[in-house]
C-alpha cells in the first residue's frame, strides 16, 4: 500500500509511522515499533492514539488522545508506561550537583547527566556557562558521541522556588530528557524539585527524581 506519492512525504511517514492495533492487540508492525532502539512512532486503537517513543535509556508508551466516538473495530492501546532502560542515576551524583549549585549562588547553574549505553556508566557534564545571573542562564546542551546520551538537564532557580518557567519550556519542547529543576537552596528545610520527562513535545510529569537514594521527593 503506497501511503505517500511524494519520496520526502514517504519518508516522513517511514521515519514516523502509524499502526491500527488489530483486535488482538498486537502486530509485527507494532512490535517492531516498540522493539526499535530509537524512533518513534503512533498506534491507533479502540480507546485512542498512543506514542510510542524508543531511546537506547527510555521505553516511552504514552496516550495522546482518547479513542474515536465513531465505532472502530481495533484492539485497544493498553496502558501508559515510562520505563527508565538506564536505571536510576547514583544519588551521589545528585549530591555533587548540589554542591556545585550551591556554590554558584546568587547565580543560577546547571548540569547535565550523561549515560553510556556501552558501559552503563553514569556522569555530570557541567556545561560552560556563557551567561549567568540570579534569574538567568545561557548555555549550551552537551554534543556526546554515539555512546553516550543527555539523559537529564537539571538546572537551578537559585533561592527561589522549583517551577518550570516559560523560558523552560521553550528550551525543553524538543529535546528527549528528563529536566529538574532545583530551588529554594537557602530554604532550611533543603531544596525542592520540579521534574518532568520531556518527549516527543510533551511534558510528562514525574513522580519521583531519576536518582537512587535521592533523599529528596520531588
Ligand atoms: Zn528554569
Amino acid at each position: 500500500m503506497i501511503l505517500a506519492e511524494d519520496p520526502t512525504a514517504a519518508a516522513v511517514l517511514d521515519a514516523v509511522p502509524c499502526y491500527p492495533v488489530p483486535p488482538s492487540g498486537r502486530s509485527p508492525a507494532i512490535d517492531t515499533l516498540r522493539a526499535s532502539r530509537a524512533g518513534h512512532g503512533f498506534i491507533v486503537g479502540s480507546d485512542g492514539m498512543m506514542l510510542i517513543l524508543r531511546r537506547p535509556w527510555l521505553k516511552l508508551d504514552y496516550r495522546v488522545t482518547e479513542g474515536p466516538e465513531c465505532h472502530a473495530p481495533y484492539g485497544e492501546v493498553g496502558s501508559d508506561a515510562t520505563l527508565l532502560l538506564c536505571g536510576l542515576i547514583p544519588g551521589e551524583l545528585l549530591v555533587r550537583i548540589l554542591d556545585h549549585f550551591r556554590a554558584s549562588l546568587p547565580n543560577e547553574a546547571a548540569a547535565f547527566i550523561l549515560w553510556n549505553e556501552r558501559t552503563g556508566e553514569f556522569s555530570i557534564d557541567f556545561p560552560e556557562i556563557e551567561a549567568a545571573t540570579p534569574s538567568r542562564l545561557v548555555y549550551r546542551t552537551p554534543q556526546p558521541g554515539p555512546d553516550c546520551h543527555v539523559i537529564c538537564d537539571l538546572h537551578s532557580h537559585g533561592t527561589m522556588p522549583a517551577f518550570f518557567s516559560a523560558t523552560d519550556n521553550e528550551d525543553d519542547a524538543h529535546a528527549t530528557k528528563v529536566a529538574v529543576v532545583v530551588g529554594g537552596l537557602s530554604y532550611p528545610e533543603g531544596p525542592d524539585f520540579a521534574v518532568r520527562l520531556c518527549a516527543g513535545g510533551l511534558f510528562i510529569p514525574l513522580p519521583r527524581l531519576p536518582f537512587a537514594e535521592a533523599a529528596y521527593a520531588a
